[in-house]
């Protein structure tokens, strides 16, 4: 029996408000692109895992999608339930905020329903390096008082900094048990999947507001020949007019998600990468259950 307390394994839930920085953590853990991040709210559409494996443990982390703050009931309840579903089935949680000297409503609520679950909970403090030393004790303080962290810990998920030590607590918090996934699995999605969001990456970094949120990417064909790897994924936008926002004034703009993608896509896969972009107008994708399924953002 012995033998059974030498590996941990669980599963992790990251919550937060938008733009706090899970995704940026989550990248930082495994230490790859698994999700992704952008100043934009709401980039992450869908629930990712990303799973680390080391000697003696292993972390399969869940990645959120967040909701706006002031988003209306019906889209709030739909968030309330989805974290719910998360802390469900999440061994420990992982709260994120920003060093800001009050809790928010939004951090309220994550930490009402963290102490309604009874789970052991680490709140993380991030982007610290955009405040100075002394500013970051009031905010521990401050969520020390409400007793219900078993750990707080300050990071720069960006820099990097502190990241070991909160992987470290997450593991000390962690049931014992056997592996969940085979060791070389990173997430549960495909490459294709992951490749398909690095372009989306791109848009969100390239493009203005709403643009963005209309798209959805697909990979259509993907080849692997001796030298290079053929990739052809489709953009798909709501209305006609977005199409030509998307390419831009000579094909300048989408050249430039093109080529952005590509490097991004190479360092991945490791190998030289062919990538064609085709843009298509989808009226109600969003709707489309079949097509949601097909690219990978429901299940
Ligand atoms: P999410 O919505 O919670 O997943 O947040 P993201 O991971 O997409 O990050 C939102 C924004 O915050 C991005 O522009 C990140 O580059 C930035 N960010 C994340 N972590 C840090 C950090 O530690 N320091 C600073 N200065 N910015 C960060
Ligand atoms: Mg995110």
């Amino acid at each position: 029996m012995e033998s059974k307390k030498d590996f941990k394994s669980g599963f992790v839930g990251i919550i937060g408000r938008p733009n706090v920085g899970k995704s940026t953590l989550l990248n930082a853990i495994i230490g790859e692109f698994i999700s992704i991040i952008s100043p934009k709210p709401q980039t992450t559409r869908v629930n990712i895992l990303g799973i680390k494996t080391k000697e003696n443990y292993q972390i399969a982390f869940f990645d959120t999608p967040g909701m706006l703050e002031k988003t209306k009931y019906e889209l709030h309840r739909t968030m309330i339930e989805e974290i719910k579903k998360v802390i469900e089935d999440s061994d420990v949680m992982v709260m994120m905020v920003e060093p800001f000297p009050e809790i928010g409503n939004i951090e309220r609520n994550l930490m009402e329903l963290i102490r309604k679950s009874g789970k052991p909970a680490i709140l993380a403090i991030n982007k610290v390096d955009k405040v100075l030393k002394n500013e970051i004790l009031p905010v521990i303080d401050l969520y020390a008082r409400e007793n219900l962290f078993k750990e707080i810990i300050p990071i720069s998920a960006s820099m990097g900094d502190g990241v070991d030590i909160l992987e470290k607590e997450i593991v000390n918090y962690l049931p014992f048990g056997e592996k969940l996934y085979p060791e070389e699995e990173l997430s549960d999605k495909t490459e294709r999947f992951f490749v398909a969001e690095i372009v989306r990456e791109k848009i969100f970094n390239f493009y203005g507001e709403e643009i963005p949120y209309s798209t959805a990417v697909e990979i259509d064909e993907w080849k692997e020949e001796e030298e290079r790897i053929y990739i052809r994924a489709i953009i798909y936008v709501e209305k006609n007019s977005q199409k030509g926002i998307i390419i831009g004034k000579k094909g300048e703009k989408i050249k430039k998600v093109g080529t952005f993608a590509r490097i991004d896509i190479e360092k991945r896969l490791g190998k030289k990468v062919f990538l064609e972009l085709w843009v298509k107008t989808k009226e109600g994708w969003r709707e489309d259950r079949n097509f949601l399924k097909r690219i990978g953002y429901v299940s």
